[in-house]
């Protein structure tokens, strides 16, 4: 079987597979094509793949050669060859498109972003692995950008009073965002709506802060659910109360799949001290701050708001180190010992992932919305 890496887009400095996950796949028995380059911004030589029995060669050969192509970001229409298999985050729930257009040609589609959270998948969890950098970027980032201090000091100069933050959702994100805001000492307040993370948050050192009469569904799979129009209003008043002392805010809050709730309007930015920060990592799917723009930063009332929707492309070894781990550990799935494709449908890690197959959208949570 044959296996293709693709580079990823212009401003992605991630690879899907580091040279030690090829050399890996080489010794299953895969042979394993590279495209030129696709490595160097996550500091990887093209030799480097070829030194673990990689093969370079052009994007147009690997798209005729490969029986999997694998790349972080979703393929290009221009990518997509007929009858192939393509691992990808599909981002499928947003992305309708392309699932069409895979469906129609007969692709079978793997999406990682959609694996199942469960103890098994863990270890192939890409969006836990990268909700894991940016929760701890978007900390560093706010860090930088702050005017002020992040811990507490007293010197012959005075005292200077730690930094304020308030985290909004408590996943994976946001317990990363604690964690790394207590490790620089700064004062840490956390709302989430679902109470199985106030234990978590305290015991990282955050202040949780409850919204009362908020619904949790137990059948949810741990996720949290939609609140109705007042509960959102109960919450963005009780933000409201805490955003004006904060100096940042580091936005998490999500549902999978749904457009993320808007917590902070444009009053609390306003009611905010000058010279603070936001850094809504939920930016791609709308931001919890109403004055978010994707991938921009905007200035109101002297406040800055930060949307980037990418922070791990920041942090490429690490990241693609991850990735690769995870992907490998969903390829072992997916694969025979003896290096050939072969995937049962009714495996959860499998149904779970897969898009689109013998001409049909195959995942449930996909063909509800489609
Ligand atoms: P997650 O599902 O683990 O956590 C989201 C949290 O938000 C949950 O704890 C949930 O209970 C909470 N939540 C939902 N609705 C809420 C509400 N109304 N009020 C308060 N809390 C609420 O997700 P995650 O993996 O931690 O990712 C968080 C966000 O970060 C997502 O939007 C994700 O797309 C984004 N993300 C951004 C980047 C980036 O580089 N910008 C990278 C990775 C993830």
């Amino acid at each position: 079987m044959v296996i293709g890496i693709l580079k990823e887009p212009e401003g992605e400095n991630r690879v899907a597979l580091l040279p030690e996950n090829v050399s890996e796949l080489v010794a299953m028995g895969v042979t394993v094509y590279v495209e030129s380059d696709a490595g160097n911004s996550s500091c990887v030589e093209n030799e480097q793949y070829v030194e673990v029995g990689g093969r370079i060669d052009t994007r147009e050969n690997i798209l005729v050669n490969a029986d999997i192509l694998i790349k972080i970001n979703p393929p290009d229409p221009g990518e997509l060859v007929e009858g192939k298999v393509y691992i990808a985050i599909f981002n499928p729930l947003h992305n309708k498109e392309l699932v069409e257009v895979a469906r129609r040609m007969n692709i079978t589609s793997f999406s990682l972003d959609m694996i199942t959270r469960s103890t098994r998948a863990q270890s192939m969890d890409i969006l836990s692995s990268m909700a894991t950098i940016a929760g701890y970027k978007a900390v560093l980032e706010a860090a930088n950008k702050l005017p002020n201090f992040f811990p507490m000091f007293m010197t012959a100069s005075g005292t200077i009073r730690p930094a304020k933050i308030l985290i909004l959702g408590a996943g994976v994100a946001g317990l990363q965002a604690i964690a790394t805001a207590r490790k620089l000492g700064a004062v840490v307040e956390v709302f989430d709506i679902r109470s199985a993370v106030r234990e978590e948050v305290m015991s990282l050192g955050g202040r949780f802060i409850e919204t009362v009469g908020v619904q949790e569904d137990s059948s949810a799979g741990g996720y949290a659910i939609e609140q109705t129009g007042e509960i959102i209003k109960r919450q963005q008043e009780l933000i409201h109360d805490h955003a004006g002392k904060a100096n940042v805010i580091i936005c998490t809050a999500q549902v999978p799949g749904k457009k993320a709730p808007v917590l902070i309007r444009r009053e609390t930015v306003e009611s905010m001290q000058p010279g603070s920060v936001i850094i809504d990592l939920a930016a791609s799917t709308g931001g919890n701050c109403e004055l978010t723009v994707n991938n921009k930063t905007v200035f109101h009332n002297r406040v800055r708001i930060i949307g980037k929707s990418n922070y791990p492309s920041q942090m490429p070894v690490d990241a693609s180190k991850m990735f690769g781990k995870n992907l490998m550990n969903f390829l072992k799935v997916l694969i025979s010992p003896a290096g050939e494709l072969s995937f049962d449908l009714e495996d959860e890690i499998i149904s779970s992932t897969c898009i689109t197959h013998g001409g049909k959208i195959l995942n449930e949570r996909i063909n509800g919305l489609i």
